[in-house]
Parts: C-alpha cells; sequence; structure tokens
C-alpha cells in the first residue's frame, strides 16, 4: 500500500546518505559526471528509432538536404531534452531522496521543463503516452468499486472501449479525429453525382470496388500491424544483427506479439468491411453506418485488452469529441466559447508531460507492480538503464530493512 511504504520507507532512510540509495560507492560529484554520459547515451539509444523510422518511410526523399537536416536537428533536440531530464532527475534526487513526495517527481519535473525542445509532432505523441501511463496507473489503484468491477470484467471493458473507438471513429468522419488510430481513414473527395459507388464510399474510397478497397486496406494494415508488432519483439536488440543474425528470425517467431497483430487487424478489417457493406445495402445514413461499424468492430480489443490501448482510445475520444463540438460551432457559423477558446492557446501537451512524467518515473521507481512492462522498457532505455538501478538499491534496502 502506498501509504504504509511511504512510513517504511521514511524509517528506511533515515540515517541513509543519497550515496547509499542513488550512487553507491560514488561521491555526489562523481555520480554527477556519470549521470551526464548516461545522460547521452539514454538520448541518443532512445529517439533514434523515432526519429529513423520516418526517415525510411520517406526513402523518396533522401536526395534532398531537407530531410537530413530535419532528421539531425529533430534528433539533436530531442537528444538534448533526454540529457536534461536524466542529468536533472538523476542529480536533483541527491537533495530530495528524503521527501517521498518529491523524491523524484520534482527533479524530473524540472527536467521536464526542456521538453519544448522536442519537435512537436513528437512531442503529442510523447506527452499524450506519459499522460496516459498515469491514467492506467490510477485506474490499476483505484479502489472504487464501480473501476474495480470495469478492470475484471472483459465483457464491460470491450464494450466501453467499442464506444471509445466510435467516438475517435466517427471523429474521422467529421474531419475532427487528427490523431493516430488503429483505424483511420481520410475524406479528402468531395461527392459527385457518380453513382457507380454507394454516397458513404464514395467519400472513403477511390473509384474501385468495396472488395478492391478492403484488399488493398488489409495488405496496409497487415503491413503496419507486422512492423508494429516485429519492432515489438526486438527491442534494444539491433546489436543482435550483427553479433547473432541468425537468432533474429527464431526471436521474432517466439516474441512475436500475434495477440496484438490480431488486434489491429480485426479492428480495422471488421470496420472496413462492415462500413462498405451497409453503405451499400442499408438505407441509414453514411453517420449511423460510421457508428454501427466502428462499434461492432471494437470487438477486436478482445485479442487484446490492454491497458495501453485501452487509455490511448480514452485521451484520443476525448480529443475527438473536444474537436467534433469545435466544429459543429464553426460549421454554424458561431464564435467559439470564450473557455475552448482558452483551451487552444494553452499548451496543453507541455503542461501533461510536465506534471506526469516525474510522476511515472516516481512510479517506475517506488511501485515497479503498479506499471506497465512498456514503461519498465521505455524508461530504462531512456535513462540508459539508471531508472532500473535506482529501483533495485531502493528494492535492496526495503529487503534488509524487513
Ligand atoms: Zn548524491
Ligand atoms: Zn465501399
Amino acid at each position: 500500500m502506498p501509504g504504509t511504504f511511504s512510513k517504511s520507507f521514511k524509517i528506511l532512510i533515515a540515517d541513509k546518505t543519497c550515496s547509499d540509495l542513488v550512487h553507491p560507492g560514488l561521491t555526489c560529484m562523481e555520480a554527477m559526471k556519470l549521470n551526464l554520459v548516461d545522460g547521452i547515451i539514454g538520448g541518443l539509444k532512445f529517439y533514434l528509432p523515432i526519429f529513423l523510422i520516418p526517415l525510411f518511410m520517406k526513402i523518396k526523399d533522401w536526395k534532398k538536404v531537407k530531410t537530413w537536416k530535419d532528421f539531425l536537428k529533430g534528433y539533436g533536440r530531442s537528444c538534448l531534452f533526454a540529457l536534461c531530464l536524466n542529468f536533472c532527475s538523476f542529480t536533483g534526487i541527491c537533495f530530495t531522496y528524503k521527501w517521498l513526495p518529491l523524491f523524484l517527481t520534482l527533479p524530473a519535473g524540472i527536467g521536464s521543463l526542456f521538453f519544448c525542445f522536442v519537435p512537436p509532432k513528437v512531442r503529442k505523441a510523447e506527452g499524450q503516452g506519459m499522460f496516459n501511463m498515469y491514467v492506467e496507473f490510477l485506474i490499476r489503484r483505484s479502489r472504487s468499486k464501480l473501476i474495480a468491477s470495469i478492470r475484471q470484467s472483459k465483457v464491460v471493458v470491450t464494450l466501453l472501449f467499442s464506444i471509445l473507438n466510435t467516438c475517435i471513429v466517427y471523429g474521422y468522419l467529421r474531419k475532427a479525429s487528427i490523431n493516430f488510430w488503429f483505424t483511420s481513414f481520410r475524406i479528402t473527395k468531395q461527392e459527385n453525382d457518380d453513382k457507380t459507388l454507394a454516397k458513404g464510399c464514395k467519400l472513403i474510397h477511390d473509384e474501385i470496388t468495396c472488395f478492391d478497397y478492403l484488399k488493398q486496406e488489409l495488405k496496409q494494415t497487415a503491413k503496419f500491424a507486422f512492423a508494429l508488432a516485429a519492432i515489438k519483439a526486438i527491442p534494444g536488440r539491433i546489436s543482435m544483427l550483427y553479433k547473432q543474425p541468425l537468432e533474429m528470425p527464431k526471436r521474432l517467431l517466439t516474441k512475436f506479439d500475434y495477440e496484438m497483430f490480431m488486434f489491429i487487424m480485426s479492428l480495422n478489417g471488421i470496420f472496413k468491411y462492415l462500413f462498405c457493406l451497409l453503405n451499400r445495402k442499408s438505407r441509414f445514413s453514411i453517420e449511423t453506418n460510421c457508428i454501427v461499424s466502428s462499434l461492432i468492430s471494437g470487438v477486436g480489443f478482445l485479442f487484446y485488452p490492454q491497458y495501453i490501448v485501452f487509455t490511448m482510445a480514452m485521451t484520443n475520444a476525448v480529443e475527438s469529441i473536444y474537436h467534433c463540438i469545435e466544429q459543429s460551432f464553426k460549421s454554424r457559423g458561431k464564435e467559439l466559447p470564450l473557455v475552448m477558446k482558452l483551451i487552444n492557446k494553452f499548451p496543453l501537451v507541455y503542461f501533461m508531460f510536465l506534471f506526469t512524467a516525474g510522476l511515472d518515473i516516481q512510479l517506475r521507481i517506488l511501485y515497479p507492480s503498479l506499471v506497465n512492462k512498456y514503461t519498465h522498457k521505455i524508461l530504462s532505455v531512456l535513462t540508459n538503464g539508471k531508472g532500473d538501478e535506482l529501483a533495485k538499491n531502493v528494492i535492496k534496502l526495503m529487503i534488509g530493512f524487513e
């Protein structure tokens, strides 16, 4: 229990120095130098795939100087942020280690101030990710009966996911969803008089048969889902490529996340199939077809009932609903209410990161069982193993104490 933990932690730490807990065998000055080195390595490792994958996706632009300039600028700035975050967190803890509420939240919070160095696109995903991790902790820890019953029932949780999924997909139809989602489509075409396609289909796919569209979509989704599941199977194993290249396919087979693959395929496949089908056969409006198809496709969640997907759906749905409301004001030619104007001007993602990054890092170290395995992995790479080391020291001290 967090409360009991903080009491025993206080007693345990009373006669200890920061050297015992944070940097065994080193003085604060020596540890500081090491924090600099780990900060640089952590940033370089963490941000490399984030910037390298998009670069590989636009091989056509490799001849342009701008492509490389953007890559180096984005990567460099993000690494600089990682260095600030790591350095502030693990140097600042020498001053705050006795005070549990501020343990890492304050030093990491100060380091998070430099989050503005990260390019906006990456910042958005990272800020939302950090926030989602914290929401997950709250759901896991909540003692409310309602949340507990949701946590335990697969049916209820899938139903809720379906509703969130519907809000996001409907947002795409209204051109209000802008975030990445597994079932996404862009409405680029205007309606025309061509009678070869159903009205709804015309908006989401080219003048090809629905069957051809489905084939095309499933192929693309499969590629994407495969790439994601493969990246997940081999994180931090780039060295394996040249050290043990033959181990790679074996690892890919054994660690490949088939459930995640099926989740992405079914969520997208069922929706696209039903949406086309209903557009052709039903007499209802495109909106209704979209809602019905996305509600049913939410059943794909059963393949991968993970918190990480659920919290992602939660924040994406809230954003979609917000943009839908915003759009309805605009389409009626009405001015936005003051609250919405203020929200639009507020750097929400920056503050989401600022307030939750420190909390997430602290939770990983003090309450490792309440944090998902992705948070463990992400923070391990980002801090170049420093977070894991600190967590081990805390556990060692706790065991010694008991
Ligand atoms: Zn120290
Ligand atoms: Zn169609």
